[in-house]
């Protein structure tokens, strides 16, 4: 039996998980997966806080090694909806594109994974190991009670997995353009410079604090990080807003806010960054308040057999030889390369999180040949 991911993929879209809905879309998934022989875990998850989030884990085999397609059900909001041409969750086929929410991020690649397995097991039986999916309802959110509490729980049971392929749309316009291997980390820093109000008439009985943030800002606007490693663009400090809130001419303001965001390669850890800036702002003196929120800390899965074998399986389905990046947003991933190589590779993803988001459905046919042939590649005696 084959399962055709078209029309898997249109019924997940039917499925509105807006995070943190799930909407029915796990017991979708689960559905298929168990009519292939999988043994579906479903976790409701709500450890960290805030809703309670359907994640699942579900397993084919017993044997080693262990493969797994990792993603996520939840999209985010379609937004104005009365802008869409179509009902983002009907999951429509018009002109030979899938549309909806999550069409391209990361509905379409799912149901991918899913037809990939199916055609597999058809053709090649079971694998002389195990195939899995770690699959979360909380990727586009928070990300407290999605992929994270999978791995907890899965290392609680001992349950190991020894490679995995997760399907980001990692394509910026062609299918076949682009693996990613790691991400840049990323932190927000606030930082508060402290005065005295006063009139501005009269400055000796104030403490203007806007010249010292001032000051302090332009030495971080200043700092160079590094030029970029092997696999990674240079690390990049953005002041991204600076908040006084002064509405009066006359008055010396109490306080200055502002913060700014990093992206940083594997030059550091986030703890080496917020050492190196607060030197910067030492280094120009005067009193501070300065906190740090780190989303992600960068990590690589330097090139090696999971990252060929993905190349190739693209290259034979799409004619193009893929290129390794480690460009844009964080993902799930910063959380599964510490229990084995991750790389990712999904759709297109030019549309996703956009109004009339929306995918070919002849990429989602190759998309499902590409991992149809990770499998058989992974799975290969000669391996
Ligand atoms: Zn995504």
């Amino acid at each position: 039996m084959t399962i055709d991911p078209v029309a898997l993929a249109q019924t997940l879209i039917r499925c509105p998980s807006v995070t943190p809905a799930d909407a029915g879309a796990i017991g979708v998934l689960a559905d298929a997966l168990e009519s292939l022989g999988f043994c579906c875990e479903r976790l409701i998850s709500e450890e960290r806080g805030g809703p309670p989030i359907s994640n699942l884990y579900a397993r084919l085999g017993a044997g080693k090694p262990n493969f797994c397609f990792a993603g996520h059900t939840d999209v985010v909001p379609a937004g104005d909806i009365a802008a869409w041409t179509a009902d983002p969750f009907a999951g429509a086929v018009r002109d030979g594109m899938l549309q909806g929410r999550g069409a391209a991020d990361m509905k379409g690649a799912l149901a991918a994974m899913v037809g990939a397995i199916s055609i597999y097991l058809a053709k090649s039986g079971p694998p002389s190991g195990s195939i899995s999916l770690l699959i979360t309802g909380d990727e586009e959110g928070r990300a407290l009670n999605g992929t994270r509490s999978l791995l907890d729980w899965m290392s609680a049971k001992g349950e190991r997995i020894d490679a995995c392929v997760l399907g980001e749309p990692t394509n910026p316009e062609r299918l076949g353009s682009t693996i990613k291997i790691g991400r840049r980390g990323s932190m927000t820093g606030r930082l508060v410079v402290r005065g005295t109000q006063g009139h501005v008439a009269y400055p000796q009985l104030a403490d203007n604090p806007l010249p010292r943030l001032v000051r302090l800002l332009a030495a971080l606007d200043d700092l160079t990080l590094d030029n970029g490693t092997a696999h990674f663009d240079p690390s990049n400090l953005e002041i991204v807003t600076i908040d006084v809130g002064n509405a009066a001419t006359n008055v010396i303001p109490a306080k200055g806010e502002a913060a700014f965001n990093i992206r940083f390669n594997d030059t550091y850890d986030s703890a080496a960054i917020e050492a190196l800036v607060r030197g910067a702002l030492d280094a120009i003196g005067g009193s501070y308040e300065l906190s740090f929120d780190v989303t992600g800390e960068s990590f690589l899965t330097p090139p090696g057999p999971l990252a060929r074998i993905v190349k190739d399986a693209v290259e034979a389905v799409t004619g193009l030889r893929p290129a390794y990046s480690t460009t844009g947003g964080t993902s799930d991933a910063r959380f599964i390369h510490r229990h084995c190589p991750v790389v990712e590779f999904g759709l297109v993803g030019q549309t996703m999180h956009k109004i009339d988001e929306q995918v070919p459905v002849a990429d989602i046919l190759a998309l499902t040949e590409i991992y149809r042939g990770v499998l058989e590649r992974y799975f290969a005696p000669s391996r």
